[in-house]
């Protein structure tokens, strides 16, 4: 594990998209996402260490957590006790002045305009704040502890930012801003407490980390892994689709984060090109766990994804498991050579599901037999007989694109 000192100063050329209000997630015609704005900035950015704020200093009384050790079995790295800790190494007055862009004013302007308070079981719901978490508790934090800058998107339930921590080591995030009130009109408390409480105990490269998270009256704040290079969803606008070479290397990364999540109990369900964000080295991050379960128990039945995504057993409203996530996964990769989903119909709902329910699989000429084989083993009515995501990491096509070094390379495939 990187300690601090050790994180990686980057510069890049960012193209950070704004996205525009209103885009829906479930009709989705072709790569129609739109709104991407041309917002190209140099920024220098420094990025997180795996545990960039292990500072359960003793809280106020206010709010008196009882020390709680990690939990071994939900982390990979080891937890300080909340002991006097070494200062930080000085910094370089140059890492507190890279630039994270202008500040428009944007929480505040919206704060007067938008949402109310919410109370009783809704407002004990959506009290969310990390340095509370029972599996792993942060720091407190303030939206007065951090340097706003530059909007990076707006979401259905609020604006994302790129912040910077006032403390040491100054670490650059996206703080996304969520109204209670309308998550509370959404009925989606539960949904949201859940995609919170899963996503910050997920530790991979490929899995945007959730950092820590605070609320006030009206409002819950999210600090995210600051994903360099924004949506991949924008990327295949841009190109239509990708070479098989990028689709495989992705692909590969694909199959590493859910292999991961699954080993946690995750299962992810809403996989599509839109909950996928990069990083600063053009590395995918799954950034959306709106829909995915924790699920020891492996069987659940409600219908839920993106319709292009869904897999028979949900489309027939069976039981399903993690096998959900291999079909997407095949689906995915076709999206990515071909650049539509392969059950997509114009004429409507009914028909893909129609199509989807068949198995009515049609790979255009120009998708080479290595890559043909893997979607059609991803594609698999049973799910049983779908292509375990340890074999797919070993499957000939993505092997071919794999890069010798470990270091990411996604960014430069073409
Ligand atoms: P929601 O998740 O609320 O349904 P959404 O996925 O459309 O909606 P958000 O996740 O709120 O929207 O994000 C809005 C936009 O902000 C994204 O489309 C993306 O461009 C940008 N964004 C979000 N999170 C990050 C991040 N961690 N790093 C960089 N940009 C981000
Ligand atoms: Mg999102």
């Amino acid at each position: 594990m990187a300690s601090v000192g050790a994180v990686t100063r980057q510069i890049a050329a960012l193209e950070i998209s704004a996205k525009q209000n209103g885009a829906t997630k479930n009709s989705r015609p072709l790569h129609q996402k739109t709104g991407s704005q041309s917002n190209v900035s140099k920024l220098l950015t420094k990025f997180a260490a795996p545990h960039p704020f292990p500072d359960p200093k003793p809280k106020a009384s206010v709010r008196t957590v009882p020390p709680r050790p990690a939990n071994p079995a939900h982390s990979t790295t080891k937890q300080p006790a909340p002991a006097p800790q070494k200062p930080p190494p000085a910094k370089p007055a140059a890492d507190r002045e890279l630039d994270i862009g202008k500040y428009d004013g944007g929480f505040e302007i919206e704060n007067e305009k938008r949402g109310e308070a919410v109370d009783g079981e809704a407002a004990r719901e959506l009290a969310l704040d990390s340095s509370v978490s029972r599996t792993r508790p942060t720091r407190e934090w303030h939206l007065t502890d951090f340097d706003i800058g530059r909007p990076l998107g707006k979401g259905k339930f609020g604006r994302v930012y790129m912040v910077r921590t006032k403390v040491e080591p100054n670490y650059i995030l996206a703080l996304k801003c969520l109204y209670k009130s309308e998550i509370v009109q959404s009925r989606v408390e539960k949904q949201i407490r859940r995609e919170i409480e899963i996503q910050q105990n997920l530790r991979h490269p490929n899995v945007l980390r959730l950092y820590g998270y605070f609320h006030d009256e009206k409002r819950i704040f999210l600090m995210l892994e600051f994903a360099g290079k924004g949506e991949l969803y924008k990327q295949l606008t841009k190109y239509g689709c990708f070479s098989e070479r990028r689709s495989a290397i992705y692909v590969d990364q694909m199959a590493d984060a859910l292999s991961y999540l699954h080993s946690k109990h995750v299962i992810h369900r809403d996989i599509k090109p839109e909950n996928l964000l990069l990083g600063i080295n053009g590395e995918l991050k799954i950034g959306d766990f709106g829909w995915s379960v924790h699920a020891p128990g492996n069987r659940r039945t409600t219908l839920c994804g993106t319709l292009d995504y869904l897999p028979p057993e949900m489309v027939e409203g069976r039981d399903h498991n993690e096998k959900v996530d291999y079909w997407a996964l095949g689906v995915l990769t076709y999206e990515f050579i071909v650049g539509s989903p392969p059950f997509e119909e114009m004429s409507g709902y009914n028909a893909t599901y129609k199509r989807i329910a068949k198995v009515d699989l049609r790979i255009p000429s120009k998708v080479s037999a290595d890559a043909r084989d893997l979607i059609t083993n991803l594609l698999q009515y049973d799910p049983e007989r779908r292509l375990p995501l340890v074999e797919v990491r070993r499957h000939p096509w993505v092997v071919r694109y794999r890069p010798k070094t470990p270091s990411p390379q996604a960014g430069k495939a073409q």
